[in-house]
């Protein structure tokens, strides 16, 4: 028997407690300089390389329908592709764009209280989507319809169709060419098959918002038992998925947030996956900003909105970056010979040139087989100890906060960037395992080591220069 009823009379043990306050403390590492002993030397041209090109890029908005763009999702941990290759709707990066017809649905203000989901029309229904909370002795379902002002975008690792963007877990190093993790997956997922869903408005200024779990092949979402679940204060059914989907908005100091089934913002739970929900957080919505950092739970993504992507660089400004420094002839200030970054097609190994860093100083070498000191090494200019690796350059430009020259590297991978990219990821915490927090390099998903988890680059210029 399918009975409508007002909110108020059903289950109200579900409430929200609000005593589980989870702080983030953001990460404060001094932003000091790296200790490199020796005068920096970074090739000429790269301190104003970006301002020779201009930066109209083929992102550019345009007025036609169907090339508006409503932003893109990066995974955290690429490098410009996924470690083992782009695949169909399993990809790097996912562009959001209006859609030729509206697919956006959105709750009903009516709801169902049944015995089990199946006696709902709207659930059994193939046309309908609905939301269902299994309470421990009824179901309350509710329906949702059809949105002709809002576009809806699915991810997940669910393969199946209502998928539109398919996310893996990734591997921290996967991307590194000297790896050999590229095609290994983790043996299980934490990513959850219907994960989330973004709705974007179609109208200007396209806002796009974000709400935990995506309707799976019959257009349900099912919320089981042991979710976390309740009635807000206007009588709406809402909840939490298991391992939950956090947010970060640019502005950090407000730390990761929970969004909910409904699109609410709560605190997080003690734990990722705990039964309590955060306390509810009024003065936050789920309203995408450009930076904003979703978690999925084994994935991070990274929203750039369209109204911000002719700011950032494209590949062919970080391609142009790694020709001028090979036009500088930098060399090994040992073996004289001359470096050069491989081109983005070629970075898939490391080559005889490859340029390679102490991460103690930043001096810059070719590779030599010279100064171990047990697992580690000692630069045979300043005589400093520590990691020695391959400098990759950091290809995926939505990752980048400016258009500063190249001059720092991650440690201890080894990845390129501006010095402000380099600050920016050093500082950001980004959800690890179930607990913990770390900042990570966005390129490779290494996690940082040490403060300030960078450290900047000194070349040597050829001595015929
Ligand atoms: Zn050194
Ligand atoms: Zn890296």
């Amino acid at each position: 028997m399918v009975m409508e009823i007002g909110m108020d009379t059903t289950d109200s043990g579900q409430r929200v407690e609000n005593n589980m306050v989870t702080q983030i403390l953001v990460q404060s590492s001094g932003i000091g300089q790296a200790s490199g002993t020796a005068t920096t030397s970074i090739p000429r041209s790269h301190n104003n390389v970006m301002s020779h090109h201009n930066f109209v890029s083929s992102s550019q908005i345009s007025s036609h329908d169907d090339t508006v763009e409503y932003g893109r999702l990066i995974v955290l941990g690429t490098n410009g592709c996924l470690p083992g290759g782009d695949r169909g709707r399993r990809k790097s990066c996912f562009t959001l764009r209006r859609r030729s017809l509206a697919n956006g649905v959105k709750p009903s203000d009516k709801h169902q209280v049944v015995e089990r989901a199946s006696h709902s029309e709207e659930f059994s229904s193939k046309e309908h989507h609905s939301v269902s909370y299994t309470l421990p002795r009824t179901v309350v379902v509710v329906p949702y319809v059809r949105d002709s002002k809002t576009d809806m975008f699915q991810i997940g690792r669910s393969t199946e169709n209502p998928i539109d963007f398919v996310v893996m877990d990734i591997l921290p190093g996967a991307t590194i060419p000297s790896n050999d993790t590229k095609h290994a997956q983790p043996q299980q997922s934490t990513i959850s098959r219907f994960s989330c869903r973004i709705v974007c408005d179609r109208d200007p200024p396209y806002s796009a918002r974000i709400y935990a779990a995506g309707f799976d092949t019959s257009m349900n979402i099912i919320l089981g038992e042991k979710a976390p679940k309740w009635q807000d204060k206007t009588n709406r059914m809402d909840g939490l998925t298991t391992n939950g989907i956090l947010l970060m908005k640019p502005n950090k100091s407000d730390g990761w947030r929970e969004t909910s089934v409904g699109g609410g913002a709560y605190n997080l739970r003690e734990s990722r996956s705990a039964q309590v929900p955060g306390a509810k957080v009024e003065d936050c919505d789920n309203v995408l900003e450009d930076g904003t950092l979703i978690d999925l739970c084994g994935a991070t993504l990274l929203w750039r909105s369209s109204s911000t992507l002719k700011l950032m660089p494209t590949q062919r400004h970080i391609d142009q970056i790694i020709k001028d420094i090979n036009l500088e002839r930098p060399q090994c200030p040992v073996g004289l010979t001359t470096l050069a970054f491989p081109t983005r097609s070629r970075a898939n190994k490391p080559t005889e040139k490859q340029p390679w860093v102490y991460l103690a100083c930043g001096h810059i070498h070719g590779w030599i087989d010279w100064g171990w000191r047990g697992e580690e090494r000692m630069c045979p200019l300043c005589r400093s100890v520590g990691k020695y690796v391959p400098l990759w350059m950091g290809n995926e430009p939505a990752f980048y906060k400016d258009h500063g020259p190249p001059t720092h590297c991650f440690v201890p991978c080894g990845h390129v960037c501006s010095e402000a990219t380099a600050k920016y990821w050093a500082q950001t915490p980004l959800p690890h395992g179930t607990q913990a927090f770390n900042a990570a390099c966005p390129f490779c998903a290494t996690e940082i080591e040490g403060t300030p988890g960078y450290v900047k680059l000194i070349w040597q210029q050829p001595l015929d220069g």
